[in-house]
């Protein structure tokens, strides 16, 4: 398909064509010929060529650093899927999930929003070219200064859960559109955010009043059902109080006319959520309704890889059955892109990507084993929660200078890394494009 084709259905979305999109995007994932598989191929060579060209014995100190192998092929097809199972939802990219410059480039052409939760996100997404009104503020208690910057530069969409929010913008902003944070049942999802935001179904009525008394513009609202959710019924129950809270704004005579459902998105449930989501949004709300989301994961989870240095080993002898088992200690860890592991409870799988002059990225000897080879794996800090893999199997003796990969570092990695202990917090990326209509959109060759 031409890119000039592909750009027609991102802006026309019409169901059809979409089919016919993924049609063609099977084609091109695996290559029929050979079984090829694009993308793992495109990563691995990346990969390759990064690994082999740096000689740990003789190289500059930072150039073993861990990097990123990011194929944004992988972000266009979300987007792709996010159409066609959610051709109602708008999306509007979470940007702290990653807020890497060349995913947020191919998503603004793409035509997404986005959600910004401070002044730095709103100032890197209207650089990238996004116009004002592509952009919600979607957090609840903002800062004043960074209020005032968003009236200056026009960004009206923004939202709030209680009365101190809502005399703030009274004082700072009365023009801003806003969109009521309703709480939601988030208990089955990985990064809980009701606890700290989102007013409760027993308060809307009163919010609602304040509002109208203080001559301020509500227009919609919004939801979470937490990050990494995986109950689709959560998306059920609150588009339900949503629909409750849109009744009750009629009554004050608000003219609602948006409603945001948030992020919470991941890939492998996606589908799942996204029929529960589509049918419960046709039940409650009329075509006349526009409908955001905010998602941050889904898009960029399965878009990052992420290649780690061995940097030291420590063996350890058991003297009663003679056995060895190895402590590993890499370039990167819990304050680094490995925070995931902290902050997003992420569980991240290491593979074996070199051991000496021999790569193994995405084979068999690539992955964990039963037996073989005990391995815990740790970060480089002297932290002693800095580690990776409590007991981890490889069929190989892995060593200094190796390298390990992790797949699905996308979400919530470098954005939350520390420079403790004077460890570097900016790796380098290298991109690729394993789908013809993102690489069109960003002229990559
Ligand atoms: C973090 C966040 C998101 C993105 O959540 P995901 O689970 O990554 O999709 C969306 N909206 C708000 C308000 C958030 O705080």
């Amino acid at each position: 398909m031409s890119p000039s084709a592909i750009e027609t259905i991102v802006n026309n979305p019409s169901l059809e064509s979409l089919e016919t999109y993924f049609e063609n995007s099977k084609r091109s994932y695996i290559d029929l010929n050979n079984g090829v598989n694009i993308p793992k191929q495109l990563i691995g060579n990346a990969l390759k060529e990064r690994v082999q060209s740096i000689d740990h014995e003789t190289c500059e100190a930072g150039d073993e650093d861990t990097f990123f192998v990011a194929d944004l092929g992988e972000v266009y097809r979300q987007h792709m899927r996010w159409k066609t199972n959610l051709p109602r939802v708008k999306p509007f990219y979470a940007v702290k999930c990653n807020p890497d410059p060349q995913v947020i480039r191919l998503l603004a052409k793409l035509g997404t929003g986005f959600d910004c939760a401070s002044k730095a996100e709103i100032e890197q997404v209207l650089k990238a070219g996004v116009e004002p009104h592509r952009i919600i503020y979607a957090q609840p208690c903002k800062t004043n200064s960074y209020v005032r910057y968003a009236a200056s530069q026009g960004v009206k969409q923004m939202t709030f859960d209680n009365t101190d929010e809502l005399y703030k913008i009274k004082k700072l902003f009365p023009g801003a559109e806003l969109f009521l944070r309703i709480s939601t049942d988030d208990s089955s999802s990985l990064c809980r955010l009701s606890l700290k935001f989102g007013a409760a179904m027993d308060t809307t009525t009163d919010l609602l009043a304040l509002a109208k008394e203080l001559d301020l513009n509500v227009v919609g609202v919004s939801f979470h059902v937490g990050s990494g959710a995986s109950d689709p019924l959560a998306f059920m129950n609150a588009v339900q109080d949503a629909r409750t809270v849109f009744d009750q704004a009629e009554t004050f005579g608000f003219n609602f006319h948006t409603l945001d459902v948030g992020g919470g998105f991941s890939s492998d449930t996606f589908d799942a959520m996204a029929a529960v989501l589509s049918s419960a949004l046709d039940e409650y709300f009329p075509s006349n309704i526009n409908v955001i989301g905010e998602p941050g994961r889904y898009y960029v989870a399965c878009a990052f890889t992420l290649a780690c240095h061995v940097i030291a080993r420590r063996t350890i002898a058991d003297e009663q059955s003679g056995a060895h088992s190895y402590m590993l200690y890499m370039n990167d860890g819990l304050y680094g892109n490995f925070s995931s592991i902290m902050f997003d409870h992420q569980n991240p799988v290491a593979q074996v990507l070199k051991t000496g002059e021999r790569f193994y990225y995405d084979t068999m000897a690539s992955q964990p084993t039963c037996d073989g080879i005990e391995y815990s794996i740790w970060g480089p800090t002297c932290d002693g929660i800095d580690r990776i893999a409590e007991s981890i199997r490889f069929s190989h003796d892995l060593d200094v200078g190796d390298w390990l990969y992790f797949e699905e570092m996308g979400a919530y990695t470098k954005c939350s890394a520390t420079r403790f202990n004077g460890f570097s917090d900016s790796h380098d990326v290298i991109y690729v494009a394993s789908d013809p209509g993102a690489k069109a959109m960003l002229g990559m060759n």
